[in-house]
């Protein structure tokens, strides 16, 4: 069984060790919440005031032209698009991702349309905004489009025929941490003629994407998950070369135009991944992403993933070793190349004991009905860190030293 000790070990030889100290962590708190807001880069203050104070402040509307405003969206993208297996000119960050999966759903369904394929598979269990978009767009467009929700990964197969248009899957599960096999679902979705859109938000920074390798169609994600973006951060969104021609999606303001600053009556698509655009952005947001995305930049994703898959490995054989009496249950995949990099544990107390973690300190969060979900992001979490959140969960349960509100409906106010 692993120890205190070996975990230290395990942090003095981590080659991403060093990486930690460009976050601002507060003392004393184990932060396993990075899957749901990623931590705050060092240099983002700075940034702020530099974007707020000169920028604004003093090159006032220059600041377009000058301070790179304007480019920011694909500028940023070409920075994001190696960690997605994507290359320049593909990716563009902006919007929120629910806006973006509109987009490609929207122009994805226009690719078919002449076609008389009507369904768009997904999951049941997938995240409920992207279904809700879902919904919305196919009740909008009145075409006889219909949402066909599988209720297990196992079923999407068979459920993938000669009637599916879209295939609209989130790569990682937000909930139980299940990662899809991305390259085998397009394949088999391509054989049946059907084009597929991934939301890569529990995905993209926190494990190995390869979406050409893949042959995916359309991709979005977030930046304010596992790329460390700030609370609300623009999103991206993924348009490979061989479909931007086709690409048309219906939110194209003025920032798609071919001439955007023509003003011209009437609106003429811009090249590649621009069209993907819809208007103006929130710049002190988009600033704060490119300190996100830098530190990226002195690692790569195969040495994330690495130690992802080890500090999870390590809480899993350490939550196994709980005794039974615990009541504690892994809910996620165990296997490592089907989960993404967060665990989820079910406790049928499970909301009050995450209480209890957090006014310890160990921040995760809680999923209803009794999921508590614990997120590893490599680049500011020690292996030290996962055996002192479970040391003291242990210590929670052992002492029963939480407290659960019977008849209060189980709520979260936290974001996925
Ligand atoms: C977090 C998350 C989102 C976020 O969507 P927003 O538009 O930023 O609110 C979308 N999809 C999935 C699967 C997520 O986990």
């Amino acid at each position: 069984m692993m120890t205190r000790e070996d975990c230290a070990a395990l942090d003095a030889a981590d080659p991403l060790a060093s990486l930690r100290a460009r976050f601002d962590l507060p003392d004393g708190v184990i932060y396993l919440d990075g899957n749901s807001l990623g931590a705050c880069p060092r240099a983002a203050l700075e940034r702020v005031r530099q974007v707020v104070a000169d920028e604004w402040g003093f090159d006032l509307i220059r600041s377009w032209n000058q301070a790179g405003w304007f480019q920011m969206p694909l500028r940023l993208g070409d920075m994001l698009a190696p960690l997605i297996g994507a290359v320049a000119g593909e990716v563009a960050v902006t919007d929120s991702t629910s806006v973006n999966l509109f987009k490609v759903l929207a122009a994805a369904l226009q690719m078919q349309a002449t076609t008389a394929r009507r369904t768009i598979v997904s999951e049941r269990a997938n995240f409920p905004s992207d279904l809700y978009i879902a919904e919305g767009l196919t009740a909008w467009l009145d075409r006889g489009y219909r949402l066909r929700l599988v209720d297990s990964p196992e079923e999407l197969p068979a459920a993938i025929d000669a009637d599916t248009a879209v295939v609209m899957l989130t790569h990682v599960n937000y909930r139980s941490g299940y990662l899809h096999d991305m390259a085998a679902l397009t394949a088999h979705a391509h054989a049946q003629g059907a084009l597929t859109i991934w939301d890569l938000a529990h995905s993209a920074g926190a494990l190995e994407v390869d979406l050409h390798a893949a042959k995916a169609d359309f991709a979005v994600g977030c930046t304010y998950k596992y790329f460390n973006g700030g609370p609300g951060a623009p999103a991206f969104i993924w348009v490979p070369q061989r479909h931007q021609h086709a690409f048309s999606q219906p939110l194209a303001g003025w920032w798609a135009h071919a001439a955007p600053f023509a003003m011209a009556p009437g609106f003429t698509a811009g090249d590649g991944i621009r069209r993907a655009l819809c208007g103006t952005q929130p710049v002190v947001s988009l600033a704060l992403v490119e300190c996100g995305l830098t530190i990226f930049g002195e690692t790569d994703m195969r040495r994330i993933r690495h130690k992802s898959l080890a500090l999870s490995d390590l809480f899993i054989q350490l939550i196994d070793a709980c005794p039974a009496q615990h009541g504690l249950t892994v809910a996620t995949p165990r296997q490592a190349e089907r989960r993404g990099s967060h665990v989820s544990v079910a406790h049928a107390d499970g909301q009050a004991v995450m209480r209890a973690l957090i006014a310890r300190n160990v921040i995760g969060d809680f999923r209803a009905p009794q999921l508590m979900r614990f997120g590893f992001t490599p680049l500011y979490t020690r292996f030290v860190d996962v055996w002192d959140a479970v040391d003291i969960l242990k210590n929670i349960l052992d002492d029963a030293a939480y407290d659960v509100d019977h008849g209060v409906p189980p709520s979260s106010t936290e974001v996925t």
